[in-house]
């Protein structure tokens, strides 16, 4: 009888507790949203209109137009910029993965979600899966309709974020990038269509996982180095080094490598033509450009889907070029400058792109 009444009390208990939020509260996975701009933070003038200002509207605006968010997790904002994603700068960079490692460290974070324009998400979440040094979910969203469109995007995108962010199952699969109900891993995801919803895709690799009104799964584990296995990081660094793209198209001419060598760049990524190829006065005035100012010749491709091999149409040691594989032009500069943080030969910088 004593145990029944016993029993009895602690169920009118919980029920109270649950019935004021409070068990609920104490339960619910810690996500911290960090706000950087771009169109899910957008505003038109009118629901039809496909004009807008990216990066008008704040992070609580963002939250509180999320119905159910708060059932899902413990969310709290911070905003760290307020920029369309074309203006996306290695300071804002630097910054966020500075505060996604301080967040991370803690306890009461269990996960990260980063609201970003579409243009460069691919390459925030591609850096900050570089360095951030954790296991734990950090996941990027946005949306290609602006929050004032009719059939906007942006509040089921960020609850399916928040969902994988709080989510255990999602935990050491690096940073991730979800839009559009799809989970990708930061290095194989693309920006592949201007205004589509469904713009993301990972041409070569195939998606993560998916979600769908916050239900998770994944179908495969992130393949490359990432997160806790990566050697870079951003502790005591304030910059990076300068690494630009020259895009590479028929009668292309080598001024254009003499050009970003003068302007600095201590590595060049070619968007090449095809297997990563170029005017075969361009492959030379490359060459010229390690030869005489050290400056590193990456070969990627302006190709959509696909690698570029080493030796296919030449040797790259006479060349002195490294190979992007699959990385697309715009990360394999992310890696460059991330690699060019430290002292690598040619042979270690090649073994970076074939690990990164
Ligand atoms: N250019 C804007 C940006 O990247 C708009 C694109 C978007 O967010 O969809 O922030």
């Amino acid at each position: 009888m004593k145990a029944l009444k016993l029993k009895m009390m602690a169920f009118l208990m919980v029920a109270t507790m649950t019935t004021f939020g409070l068990a609920q509260d104490t339960e619910l996975p810690n996500v911290k949203i960090l706000a950087t701009g771009g169109t899910i933070a957008g505003s038109a003038s009118s629901a039809t209109s496909g004009s807008y200002s990216a990066g008008q509207v704040g992070i609580q605006t963002m939250i509180n137009a999320v119905p159910g968010i708060k059932e899902i997790a413990d969310v709290s904002g911070e905003q760290v910029s307020n920029v369309g994603s074309q203006d996306m700068t290695v300071e804002i960079w630097l910054k966020l993965a500075n505060r996604i490692n301080e967040l991370l460290a803690s306890n009461e974070i269990d996960g990260i979600v980063i609201t970003h324009g579409t243009d460069t998400q691919e390459e925030t979440a591609y850096f900050l899966s570089l360095v951030v040094k954790s296991d734990k979910p950090v996941v990027t969203t946005g949306s290609m309709r602006s929050s004032t469109s009719i059939s906007a995007e942006g509040p089921l995108n960020l609850y399916n974020a928040v969902a994988i962010a709080a989510d255990p199952q999602a935990k050491e699969k690096g940073v991730m990038v979800s839009l559009n109900d799809q989970i990708h891993a930061a290095r194989d995801v693309s920006k592949m269509n201007t205004t589509n919803v469904n713009s993301f895709q990972s041409p070569i690799k195939g998606m993560l996982g998916g979600v769908f009104y916050g239900r998770l799964g994944f179908f495969r584990e992130p393949l490359t180095k990432f997160g806790n296995t990566s050697e870079f990081s951003v502790e005591g660094i304030n910059e990076l080094p300068r690494v630009d793209i020259v895009y590479a198209y028929a009668d292309m001419s080598p001024d254009l490598i003499d050009m970003h060598v003068k302007a600095g760049a201590k590595g060049i990524v070619i968007a090449g033509v095809g297997n990563g190829n170029m005017t075969e006065a361009t492959l030379n005035a490359a060459k010229k450009a390690y030869e005489d100012h050290g400056v590193i010749i990456v070969r990627s491709t302006r190709a959509a889907t696909g690698w570029t091999l080493r030796d296919n149409e030449f040797k790259d040691d006479d060349y002195h070029t490294v190979v992007s594989g699959d990385l697309n032009p715009a990360k394999a500069r992310i890696l460059l400058m991330l690699a060019l943080t430290k002292e690598k030969s040619l042979a270690e910088l090649q073994d970076i792109f074939d690990e990164y």
